[in-house]
């Protein structure tokens, strides 16, 4: 690790393509010169490899049109990065004892915008001055599906989200029918997630337990599920899902109080097996069987379901 603290590069240097060659930050220099303690309980765990760094903006494919909003901006090592690449950057940083030492990383960049503040209750769709922005961000794991459904459920949802996660999340994310959750069907609804690279536990400081994931979705203009429907089939998947080792005919009949003959007599209308589990349930097969759900039973697309 090098002993300087700031980068020689500033905005708007870089051509497209070349790689950013930022000198590394001294992450441990600076969290001695600001007194500062990484806190466990927010996630921080800064990313400190430059070939993990470059990774994230590789896979974010950002142009210099680009609005990047970053959730948990740290101590600024990917911030410089997507100040060098985007024409703006909104850094949203929960911890007001890092928003000093991330202002002096980030002095040179006029483009960055650096907002204190819980991205979980700020009205993120009006601090973002496009409709059409990046999310990249290494995001605090404590809270990783609630940033992903509360950014995905806004009327201003992003075009695209680089994000890295736990590698084990990453890969619940991106799995396919037979492996789904809850978590990856209130992504997949959405967009098209893929796992980009896998990054070691030793690229950060403090080293984490475990290794991370770049995982990139690519969100549709219009979810695969109809947004008036949305809130039938998250109650539905919802149901799906609360008894892990049930048929797909008893969990949702427990989940939804019906008689299991009805919900047997939907699922086949619906061309599903009842036996069948609710992993192995693709977007297709809920769709079809939200729509007979709602024509049956109106009252549950009123229903809002807490896990969006
Ligand atoms: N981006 C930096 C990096 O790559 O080195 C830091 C990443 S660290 C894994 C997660 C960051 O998210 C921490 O700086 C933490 O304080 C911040 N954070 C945690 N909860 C947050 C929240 N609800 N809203 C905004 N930022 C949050």
């Amino acid at each position: 690790m090098g002993d300087s603290l700031f980068p020689l590069s500033a905005s708007n240097e870089h051509r497209m393509g070349d790689p950013l060659d930022l000198p590394p930050l001294n992450i441990p220099k600076l969290i001695r010169e600001f007194e500062l303690h990484p806190n466990k309980w927010l996630g921080q765990n800064f990313l400190i490899d430059p070939t993990a760094l470059e990774s994230v903006v590789q896979a974010a494919n950002i142009s210099e049109r680009d609005v990047v909003l970053e959730i948990g901006p740290g101590l600024g090592s990917l911030t410089r990065y997507l100040a060098v690449l985007a024409r703006t950057v909104v850094a949203i940083e929960i911890d007001p004892n890092l928003i000093a030492p991330l202002r002096k990383v980030t002095d040179q960049y006029r483009n960055i915008e650096i907002i204190q503040g819980d991205i979980l209750t700020l009205p993120v769709e009006k601090l973002i001055p496009s409709s059409n922005y990046l999310v990249v961000a290494n995001i605090p794991y404590y809270i990783t599906s609630a940033i992903i459904r509360r950014l995905l459920s806004t009327d201003n949802r992003p075009k695209r989200m680089i994000l890295t996660v736990q590698y084990e999340v990453a890969k619940r994310i991106c799995a396919m029918p037979g492996n789904l959750s809850l978590l990856a069907l209130s992504v997949q609804v959405f967009g098209s997630p893929s796992l980009y690279a896998r990054i070691p536990a030793s690229s950060f400081y403090p080293v984490p337990k475990v290794d991370s994931a770049i995982i990139c979705i690519d969100l549709n203009l219009e979810p695969v599920i109809p947004i008036q429907s949305l809130d039938a089939f998250f109650s539905l998947a919802q149901a799906g899902f609360s008894q892990k080792r049930k048929t797909l005919r008893n969990a949702l009949s427990s989940g939804l109080h019906q008689k299991t003959n009805i919900v047997e007599e939907i699922l086949l209308e619906a061309g599903i097996d009842p036996h069948r589990r609710a992993e192995t349930i693709n977007l297709a097969e809920w769709n079809s069987l939200t729509q007979l759900v709602i024509n049956r039973f109106p009252e549950i697309s009123l229903r809002k379901v807490q896990t969006r």
